[in-house]
């Protein structure tokens, strides 16, 4: 590799770049390939992807990162919550709606339509009798006819935030947050919905969190699973959960390690359970 520059910032570095600013979001595989054709490209000397350890795409990714905060733009590296595959997105840095609907919305219906779907998300698909924080696709062409859109553009729209990367579309045909939104929009989801219950004693009694945090990787679960005793907020990634299994204990509760699910798999009587076997539960989290 060739540095051109005092700094060692050089073409490949921008050529990198401008993989990121095109994809929005690179897995290995393809951030592998990426790098290999900007390095191959830069001095000639033909790179595979296989000759590209993760370790390499960090360093690169490290000094892009440097240059490109002060446009309050960022690179994270994040995993897929629905397979933990590894995965860099690029994203705006700065939290407010305002300025994310001026760079990354082209129409005016676009922002307060996903407000609309997060709202739908992160509160009345996310409490106690569900964590499923995502919507399902009737739930969402009845907010696109609230926002006074036609039935085709609502579709059309819903394809674009999909596209767009905001969307993810799940097997079950609902629709959840992608791991861009995720986090790009982890600080306006924290500010909007961390602890905004109406109920506050009912909450409280129920220790309900909104905005749930991977007890494993602290980051924003919004699939994966939480612990079956009602009294413990413990949630975790399923790609974070491997050695919970096999310790078999809840790391903050202590108890039996059993859980409910969280995401657009759960059910909608989701995490409730009977005074029965709450009361079971308790006496075998003592007994362990
Ligand atoms: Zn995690
Ligand atoms: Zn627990």
């Amino acid at each position: 590799m060739i540095d051109n520059e005092d700094d060692g910032y050089s073409d490949t570095h921008r050529a990198f770049l401008q993989a990121f600013i095109a994809a929005r979001t690179l897995n290995l595989a393809t951030a592998k390939s990426r790098l290999a054709l900007c390095l191959s490209a830069q001095d000639g000397r033909q790179r595979s992807p296989q000759d590209i350890e993760e370790s390499l795409i960090d360093i690169y990714v490290s000094a892009i990162k440097d240059k490109i905060q002060i446009l309050d733009l960022d690179i994270v590296k994040t995993r897929d919550e629905a397979d933990g595959s590894i995965l860099w997105v690029f994203v705006n840095a700065v939290s407010d709606a305002a300025t994310q609907s001026a760079t990354s919305f082209d129409s005016a219906y676009d922002l307060p339509f996903l407000r609309k779907l997060l709202d739908n998300m992160f509160r009345e698909n996310n409490t106690n009798n569900g964590e499923l924080m995502s919507v399902t696709s009737t739930e969402a062409l009845h907010h696109a006819k609230s926002c006074g859109l036609s039935m085709l553009a609502a579709e059309n729209l819903l394809s674009k935030l999909v596209k767009g990367e905001w969307l993810c579309l799940s097997d079950n045909g609902s629709y959840s947050l992608s791991p861009r939104a995720a986090v790009e929009l982890r600080n306006y989801l924290r500010l909007t919905y961390a602890n905004d219950s109406d109920d506050e004693e009912d909450q409280a009694l129920r220790n309900f969190i909104r905005i749930k945090d991977c007890g494993v990787c602290k980051t924003l679960v919004t699939r994966g699973f939480r612990c079956l005793n009602n009294r413990c907020t413990f949630y975790v990634h399923e790609h974070c959960s491997t050695n919970l299994s096999n310790s078999k204990k809840c790391p903050s509760c202590n108890n039996l390690w059993r859980t409910s699910i969280v995401g657009p798999n759960a059910t909608r009587s989701g995490h409730e359970r009977s005074t029965f076997d709450g009361a079971l539960e308790d006496i075998q989290g003592e007994l362990d």
